[in-house]
């Protein structure tokens, strides 16, 4: 069997402490887990070596960046995963560049395990990485250390020889031919004492430089400084000369007239035949307008004249980069294809100058938003691309972060573009790489798969977005039609309330949930699991929230309901909460159907409290002031669940039917239920068990407390209507 992990968890609550052991035994993950409440805990647990640290997000008396930083600087490759619900996608984005490895939500901590598992894996292979790389960079600094000798004696040798000759043919006519050479050198020649003072220049220089000799000479060429030569570069060449060396490099230096000018040098000591080192010399050639040409050279070969953008051949180089980087580090990184919908006729209506007008400030509004390492390249007439590098540790946070600028870039052309009088609104496509890719690593492969993303984007219409990955393209197809026939079946009246009774421990109905129902014209009747998750992705689960809200509105106002003491719950998704209207939405529904509020319960998660508990907290105030009820929904499957739980103002938990169904055979589910029930008991609020199956489960229950069942034992939900007659018979 293999070693147990080592995990700290940093989390105040021992209940949501607990949950999460519990998620990791359920997936069969063998692990020790070390609780830590606070900052003194943390560095005490630090001391070990450890597999991987979950963390909550907010801790009392703690912050998570500050954590992440004490624990990346004792242990720069433990792997940090953010378990948190609590936490915006934004939020998290930023977290994962400040170095977390990644995050699960609330809500899904059937995927800690495999996240936990991965981040293992990849920081071993990083530190074995990293080892063989500090082993390659060794040898070959011993390497150039070698060279370096090497080269120094040849260089003693060398200045031997220059002396001999140099005392041989010190008194010969060769010396005059030499100084009329210097004279007349198309290149600065000057010569200074050790002291730095000028004791010597030629024709060139009094020509290049605008000062005569007059001037110059007993001056320090300091007077040639621009402020623009950067300090090290001075550093080094004294550097050199005082260790009686020479010295290559380039100033950017002023003349009379204070025009700059940029010059190539080399600067030598000169030494006396006695070896002592009387004075420098320095050979400056003018290099200022092969610089021009040159920087003009790459603007050419790199950039894209109309937009400045960076071109082409200049994205394949940069993605040559991060294949590199990627060997180096082993994160993923995203190529987006981008091309604006129906640029062509937009070119053809109003003429190339327009079309110029409108790519030019495309390109400016992609610019703005990305990151600084993010490069943005025009590819050719309205397609561009932009490559994020070193995007995450994991392919699937890289893909999520991929999205999320996708998103971004979707958003930015939103509003329209201003050219002259008129307004004009562009949408673009998308197509999505993600690399490395197992099978492919050269650049021209990703970019080629980024657009073959991006025409199957185009295929599915504007502003479109596809990834290259033909499984993930296949769902998002599914997703789009869903979404579309979704849309057209609130409207053709295709949704059912179901409702599904509630109990009391002697079996009496006291209240029941509504649960959505769709009866698609060729599947047949659909349960939730088919389209909820896809509508709470957008503003359809308000859509549907809505229906349903109205629906149960109508039943509880209808005459034989109104005469039955019972509450009907409704499902609330976070979304649908944290519109502004909400409140009113519900008051006037209610008004408008004449329902009592007293009847009504409305079932939040804790995915509703984000960012704003305390506007959340008002909301829920002022609903409740009017009778509502709010049920904590599926508690115990979220993580950070008390600490909220305790500044909601709710009347009702309900322990998700993942505890129920395990009582009496998993005996952490039986202590973690009596603990749930315990805090239910101490907050004063009733607890409704959720999917009761068994005799056995409602009896543990019974035995315990006072808690309402719903369960198939007591009934599955059904049309609306045969539960209201039952209600009605007992
Ligand atoms: P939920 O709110 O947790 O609803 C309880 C789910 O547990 C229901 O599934 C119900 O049929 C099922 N259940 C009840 N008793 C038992 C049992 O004894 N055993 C088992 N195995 N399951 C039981 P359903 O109707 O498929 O709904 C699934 C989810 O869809 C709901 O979970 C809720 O999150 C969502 N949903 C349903 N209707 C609506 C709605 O009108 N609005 C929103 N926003 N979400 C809804
Ligand atoms: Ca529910
Ligand atoms: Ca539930």
């Amino acid at each position: 069997m293999s070693k147990p992990l080592r995990i700290i968890v940093i989390e105040d609550e021992t209940a949501d402490f607990l949950l999460l052991e519990r998620s990791l035994r359920q997936h069969d993950m063998l692990a020790v887990c070390q609780r830590v409440g606070s900052d003194a805990e943390l560095d005490s647990a630090l001391q070990d070596k450890s597999d991987v640290v979950l963390s909550d997000y907010n801790v009392p008396g703690m912050d998570f960046g500050t954590s992440l930083q004490r624990i990346q600087q004792r242990w720069p490759d433990l792997p940090v995963i953010l378990v948190s619900g609590t936490v915006g996608e934004e939020k998290a984005v930023e977290l994962l560049r400040l170095g977390m490895t990644d995050f699960v939500f609330k809500g899904h901590l059937n995927l800690l395990p495999k996240a936990i598992q991965r981040a293992i894996d990849e920081g071993n292979e990083r530190r074995a990485r990293r080892d063989a790389e500090a082993a390659l960079q060794q040898s070959q600094a011993a390497a150039l250390e070698e060279q370096r000798v090497a080269r120094l004696a040849a260089l003693n040798l060398m200045e031997d020889a220059v002396a001999a000759r140099a005392r041989a043919e010190a008194a010969n006519a060769e010396l005059r031919k030499l100084s009329l050479a210097v004279e007349q050198s198309p290149e600065s020649i000057a010569i200074t004492n050790l002291d730095g003072d000028i004791e010597y220049v030629n024709e060139f220089f009094v020509q290049n430089s605008g000062y005569s000799r007059e001037e110059i000479i007993g001056r320090n060429p300091r007077i040639l400084h621009s402020d623009k030569t950067p300090k090290h570069t001075y550093d080094d060449l004294w550097h050199h000369l005082t260790s009686g060396e020479t010295w290559q490099g380039e100033f950017i230096n002023r003349r009379k007239d204070g025009s700059e000018y940029i010059e190539h040098a080399i600067v030598s000591p000169i030494r006396q035949p006695d070896g002592r080192i009387t004075h420098y010399v320095a050979i400056k050639e003018d290099i200022t307008e092969k610089k021009r040409a040159e920087a003009e050279i790459h603007r050419l070969a790199f950039y894209d004249t109309l937009t400045g953008l960076p071109n082409r051949t200049l994205l394949l180089e940069r993605t040559t980069q991060a294949l590199a980087t990627i060997r180096r580090v082993g994160h993923f990184s995203s190529l987006i294809s981008f091309n604006i919908d129906r640029f062509k006729n937009i070119n053809d209506a109003g003429g190339q100058s327009l079309g110029d007008v409108l790519l030019r400030a495309v390109s400016e509004r992609l610019t703005n938003i990305l990151h600084e390492g993010d490069v943005v390249a025009r590819i050719a007439g309205d397609e561009f691309c932009i490559l994020l590098s070193d995007l995450a540790p994991q392919q699937q946070t890289a893909m999520h972060l991929a999205i999320w600028v996708s998103e971004k870039l979707h958003s930015c052309l939103q509003d329209p573009f201003r050219v002259g009088d008129e307004l004009i609104t562009l949408t673009a496509c998308h197509g999505i790489a993600i690399f490395p890719d197992k099978t492919e690593d050269a650049p021209l492969d990703i970019l080629r798969r980024a657009n073959s993303a991006l025409h199957h984007a185009k295929t599915k219409g504007s502003g479109q977005t596809s990834f290259f990955e033909t499984a993930l393209d296949e769902i998002a197809r599914q997703r789009f039609d869903i979404e579309r026939e979704l849309h057209q079946g609130i409207t053709a009246g295709e949704l059912r309330v179901f409702l599904q009774p509630q109990v009391d421990a002697a079996g009496k109905i006291v209240g029941a949930e509504s649960l959505v129902r769709w009866q698609h014209p060729q599947h047949g009747l659909l349960s939730p699991g088919a389209f909820i998750p896809i509508a709470e992705e957008s503003n359809l689960i308000i859509e549907i929230g809505t229906w349903v809200f109205t629906e149960v509105c109508r039943l509880l106002a209808h005459n034989d309901m109104a005469t039955l003491p019972i509450r009907i719950s409704v499902n609330i998704s976070p979304r649908h909460f944290r519109q502004s209207g909400f409140v009113d939405q519900i008051k006037q529904g209610l008004a408008d159907a004449g329902a009592d509020p007293a009847r009504l319960t409305l079932e939040v998660t804790e995915g509703m409290v984000i960012d704003n508990i305390d506007e959340v907290i008002g909301k829920m105030n002022e609903l409740s002031s009017i009778g509502i009820h709010f049920s904590m929904d599926d508690f115990g499957t979220g993580y950070s669940s008390l600490s909220y739980l305790k500044r909601l103002p709710i009347h009702e938990l309900k322990i998700d039917k993942s505890f129920i169904q395990d009582l009496t055979i998993d005996p952490g589910d039986d202590a973690l239920v009596e603990a749930i029930l315990a805090v239910a008991r101490l907050m004063h609020v009733n607890v409704v068990a959720e999917g009761v199956e068994t005799a056995e489960q409602a009896a543990f229950l019974n035995l315990r407390g006072q808690v309402i069942h719903q369960g198939y034992l007591f009934g599955r939900p059904e049309q609306a209507e045969t539960v209201i007659a039952n209600m009605l018979k007992q």
